[in-house]
C-alpha cells in the first residue's frame, strides 16, 4: 500500500501546493485517525519529513486544546 501511494503520486502534496517539488517520504492520512480518519486510500496523502513534522505538531496541539476543552 505504502509502495502504491508513491509510485501514484511521488512528491509531497503539501510542497507541491506551495509549488515546490520534494520527493514525499511519509506516509500520511488527511484526517487524522484521531479525528475521525480512515486508513482508506482516500484519506492517505505523500508528505516530505518537513511538512509531516509540522502537520503532526499542529495535529498533537488541537488534540490537547480538545483534552483542556473535554476536562473542562
Ligand atoms: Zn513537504
Amino acid at each position: 500500500m505504502r509502495a502504491a501511494l508513491f509510485s501514484s503520486n511521488p512528491l509531497c502534496v503539501e510542497c507541491e501546493r506551495l509549488g515546490r517539488v520534494t520527493l514525499a517520504t511519509q506516509r500520511d492520512h488527511i484526517r487524522p485517525l484521531a479525528e475521525g480518519g480512515t486508513d482508506d486510500d482516500s484519506n492517505v496523502q505523500g508528505l516530505c519529513h518537513a511538512c509531516h513534522e509540522a502537520k503532526s505538531l499542529a495535529e498533537s496541539k488541537r488534540g490537547r486544546q480538545r483534552a483542556q476543552w473535554g476536562a473542562q
